[in-house]
């Protein structure tokens, strides 16, 4: 549904508010496609383009007619209730010629930790575990000439290790030239066929562990196996690019009460700087934040701050994931 937002509202309709999914974005979900993979907080679900899909009933002609709607009202200011005081809208001229350079891949669920904020254990009810194959269709976009090659890749998922089509994927990228393929992973199980891909600077992996303890990894992973991440990340991290670094990162996601300690965050970025990691990343669980986003504690601004500056002291690049990132602007 698209709304009137008066602040949406432009002279020229070639200069609009659209965002670089609504333009160039692709999402496979399980069971349905989407233009990105943020749920908006209007409807509080996908920017939906296809239900009940099953990978044999994709169809580009489809995807564009919905681009183009969006482009249509958009101009107009009528903006999706998805992407109302979404932080991707952007008031640009954009080039609105139908191709893919933002695809993302989650359309599997399998995996080997069991995060209690996983949207998957809170909605098990929204996924069907029949994962579909997709590798046909990137072969076919591509050769199509709609996904390009300088395209952003991203991995969710689900666990990669456990998607059957994984190997062929990560090779079909690389060996096609792309460069910017972002995988996810929980790190429990160790994957070789991204050392080729880390060691040319292709890919970026980014390993959840929301702790610097095996207590307290436990306790949000519900699985014992903080060691055995710890010592994957390593491997993984032995993989360098030419200029020396190493193109992994250990995400930390905080969750209020549970791992919101100074001390907890100061073991993790010792745990990064003894793995030679080269980037500590940092979120907010997502629903806590929904709900707090106007009203985030000191303490939290605080701990941004603190594991910003342990960072840069010890030289590791430091990032906050895009929806939090005007937090310590
Ligand atoms: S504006 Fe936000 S919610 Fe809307 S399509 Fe873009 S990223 Fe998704
Ligand atoms: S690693 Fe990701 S997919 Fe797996 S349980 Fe955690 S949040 Fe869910």
């Amino acid at each position: 549904m698209f709304v009137l937002d008066h602040r949406c509202i432009t002279k020229d309709e070639n200069i609009y508010y659209s965002c670089d999914w609504i333009e160039h974005g692709l999402v496979f979900f399980p069971s349905k496609i989407a233009l990105c993979c943020f749920t908006g907080e209007g409807e509080k679900s996908h920017t939906l383009i296809q239900d009940n899909f099953n990978g044999n009933n994709f169809n580009i002609d489809r995807i564009n007619i919905i681009r183009n709607k969006f482009r249509y009202f958009h101009k107009k200011g009528k903006i999706h209730t998805n992407c109302i005081n979404c932080p991707n809208l952007k008031l640009e001229a954009w080039d609105e010629r139908n191709y893919i350079d933002c695809l993302y891949l989650s359309h599997w669920i399998n995996c080997n930790s069991k995060c209690i904020y996983c949207y998957s254990i809170n909605h098990p009810e929204s996924f069907s575990n029949n994962s579909y194959k997709v590798l046909g269709i990137i072969k076919k976009l591509l050769n199509d000439g709609v996904l390009k090659r300088n395209s952003k890749i991203l991995f969710g998922g689900g666990e990669p290790a456990l998607l059957d089509e994984f190997d062929d994927l990560i090779s079909f990228f690389i060996d096609n030239g792309f460069l910017d393929i972002r995988v996810h992973s929980s790190g429990i199980k160790y994957i070789s066929s991204l050392e080729k891909g880390l060691k040319e600077g292709k890919i970026h992996l980014t390993i959840s562990v929301d702790s610097g303890s095996s207590e307290v990894y436990q306790r949000i992973k519900n699985i014992p196996c903080y060691e055995m991440v710890i010592e994957n990340i390593k491997r993984y991290s032995s993989n360098k690019m030419i200029n020396g670094e190493s193109n992994v990162s250990a995400k930390y996601i905080i969750i209020p009460s549970i791992n919101d300690s100074k001390d907890e965050i100061e073991k993790w970025i010792m745990a990064n700087k003894e793995a030679n990691l080269s980037f500590t990343i940092l979120d907010l669980e997502e629903n806590w934040f929904l709900k707090n986003k106007n009203k985030i504690p000191e303490k939290i601004y605080d701990l941004l701050k603190y594991a910003k500056m342990r960072s840069e002291e010890l030289g590791t690049h430091f990032e906050l994931y895009e929806r939090i990132k005007r937090l310590l602007d």
